[in-house]
């Protein structure tokens, strides 16, 4: 999300306000564009008075979102900076408030401990939430969730005018023939899985032969880079290239560490070439093609 004070009527009269900030990136496709969203600080002509939410996704925005803060106590009495770079759990979803609207949570929380991430200490356990719809998976593990659920979801998504998007990303140990039959049964033009490891890359070519005939285009992974001080360059070089080759697109994404402070590591310029290399398709694509059939599926 980008750097955005907002401020939304509540359903059914009366007013909250809230706001969100993520200062690194500017706006970005995922700020909400209604008339109450603000990037960065307060505007001439402010709305009324109302309580005010900050939400930071990124730790390393948090000093900014603290700024932010102090320029928006200004002029509102409560103003409050949270999300999940405060580790906030998070509660049942509100379409639209944080995000733009298309994208929704039907689940938070995770049952792994991928040490990696922050999702299990913020948010637990995983837990079902009622569904709201929208056509942009924004869950954490959404396979993890109990078959039921999981229908309910493809269902819901079946109702959607655009095609669905599973952008929380596909946890690719749970994916199962079953699956497949619902990928099939929507419109959908986004699988993000993730191989944040070498051992990742076994579950992911078993994803590749359940996704047969499922366009490149279509099938996205998330490749985390550094965090294991034993990797270098080259190995991790050839996890992306791996990857690819089981018919994925790699997203490439240098791993930074939890902070309260917001304090980042930097990385040498080896690693920033390939993190930016691997993140950006049409950086690799031209270099090496991979054989695609007419009906898009890959010819391995
Ligand atoms: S499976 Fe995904 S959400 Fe769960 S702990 Fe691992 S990285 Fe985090």
């Amino acid at each position: 999300m980008a750097p955005v004070a907002r401020y939304r009527k509540r359903k059914g009269g009366g007013c909250c306000g809230t706001a969100t900030v993520n200062c690194a990136a500017g706006r970005t496709k995922w700020t909400p564009t209604d008339s109450l969203a603000f990037v960065g600080g307060p505007p001439l002509f402010r709305p009324p008075e109302m309580p005010v939410y900050i939400s930071v996704t990124f730790t390393w925005d948090l000093p900014k979102a603290h700024r932010l803060a102090r320029e928006w106590g200004r002029y509102y009495r409560s103003v409050r900076v949270g999300g999940p770079a405060c580790d906030d759990p998070g509660g049942d979803f509100t379409p639209g408030l944080f995000m733009i609207d298309g994208v929704t949570i039907t689940s938070r929380g995770c049952p792994r401990r991928c040490p990696w991430c922050v999702v299990p200490r913020r948010s637990g356990a995983i837990r079902e939430l009622e569904l709201v719809d929208g056509h942009i998976i924004q869950d954490d593990n959404v396979l993890a969730c109990s078959r039921p659920h999981v229908e309910r979801v493809f269902e819901m998504l079946g109702r959607q005018k655009k095609s669905a998007q599973f952008r929380g990303g596909l946890d690719a140990r749970l994916l199962r023939d079953w699956h497949r039959s619902l990928f099939d049964s929507v419109r959908h033009n986004e699988l993000w899985f993730a191989c944040d490891t070498r051992a990742g890359l076994k579950p992911l070519a078993r994803v590749a032969k359940i996704l047969d005939g499922i366009p490149i285009r279509k099938r996205r992974c998330y490749v985390l880079l550094a965090f294991d001080p034993k990797e270098t360059v080259a190995d991790a070089e050839a996890r992306c290239e791996a990857v690819y080759e089981l018919g994925f697109l790699p997203f490439a994404q240098l791993y930074q560490p939890f902070s309260r402070t917001g304090e980042t590591r930097s990385y040498p310029r080896d690693w920033r070439a390939l993190s930016r290399k691997w993140s950006r398709p049409a950086a690799y694509r031209k270099r090496k093609r991979i054989p695609v059939d007419p009906q898009g599926s890959l010819a391995l």
